[in-house]
């Protein structure tokens, strides 16, 4: 269970204050969609629960399963649970695929006490999760994302999210750039790690994606609060008005 309390943050070197007193509660179980115009912190709120270095955290608190978050290094979030999928995941050359995922695996391992997987227990996990996603294993071979296509790329981040098996899924705009195919492989990926235990929370400006994952509750977020929750209806109704109402143009 993620708990976010009056969340107050701004950018580490600005006096830019992105997030404004933030509420949010996600149960064990529940899927939260977060919607709302550009800028209005979505991003920001995902860096900050993962733990990006480039934020200040003014006020409020967040826990996870009744520990405090904010006092965790990111590695530390990590193997705690907390998984996020990035908007734009990053090319790494020089590091394969594989060898990424498996010191992905093995530094949460460590983390939580456990012994390294060994190299047949890790490629069966791998190859069965590729299969699942539709990830040709020639692209485990390859650098980490570098000349992946859009779609590639985010598949490849709902790969890592399977394998790390996270209690708190966070999926930043997960949908952006992707083509219907590639959408459905994702969605389907997200939804096959659905459970009474783990929590995701999904962050979209359109409301396509949640045709796909279908959301618990839907948040609206604007200018850096949550202001207004409602169930799923609330995505299709965003979907027609649009965010004029919660400050972007029309
Ligand atoms: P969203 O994901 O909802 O589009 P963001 O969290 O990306 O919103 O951005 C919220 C606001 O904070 C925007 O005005 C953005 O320009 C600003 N912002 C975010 N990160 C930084 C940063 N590292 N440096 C300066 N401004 C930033
Ligand atoms: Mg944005
Ligand atoms: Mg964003």
């Amino acid at each position: 269970m993620l708990e976010i309390r009056n969340l107050v943050v701004k950018i580490a070197d600005e006096d830019k204050q992105i997030l404004n007193g933030l509420n949010l509660t996600v149960n064990d179980g529940e899927v939260a969609a977060i919607m709302g115009p550009n800028g209005s912190g979505k991003s920001t709120l995902s860096y900050v629960i993962a733990g990006k270095e480039d934020y200040e955290v003014l006020d409020g608190e967040i826990l996870l399963d009744g520990e405090n978050v904010l006092e965790m290094e990111a590695d530390a979030r990590a193997a705690a649970g907390i998984f996020l999928a990035f908007q734009y995941p990053l090319e790494i050359p020089g590091v394969a695929t594989m060898t990424f995922l498996k010191a992905a695996m093995n530094a949460q391992r460590r983390a939580r006490g456990e012994a390294e997987l060994l190299t047949p227990d890790f490629i069966k996990a791998v190859n069965g999760a590729a299969d699942r996603l539709s990830i040709d294993k020639a692209m485990l071979r390859r650098p980490l994302n570098v000349g992946f296509s859009g779609g590639e790329k985010k598949r490849m981040e709902i790969l890592q999210m399977a394998l790390l098996a996270p209690s708190m899924c966070i999926l930043d705009e997960t949908d952006s750039g992707l083509d219907i195919d590639a959408l459905r492989i994702v969605s389907e990926g997200v939804n096959a790690l659905r459970d009474a235990k783990r929590g995701f929370l999904v962050i979209t400006h359109y409301q396509r994606l949640l045709d796909h994952i279908i959301p618990d509750t839907v948040h609206v977020m604007s200018k850096g609060k949550i202001v207004k929750t409602g169930g799923k209806e609330l995505a299709l109704e965003l979907e027609k008005s649009g965010y004029a109402a919660y400050g972007e143009a029309a």
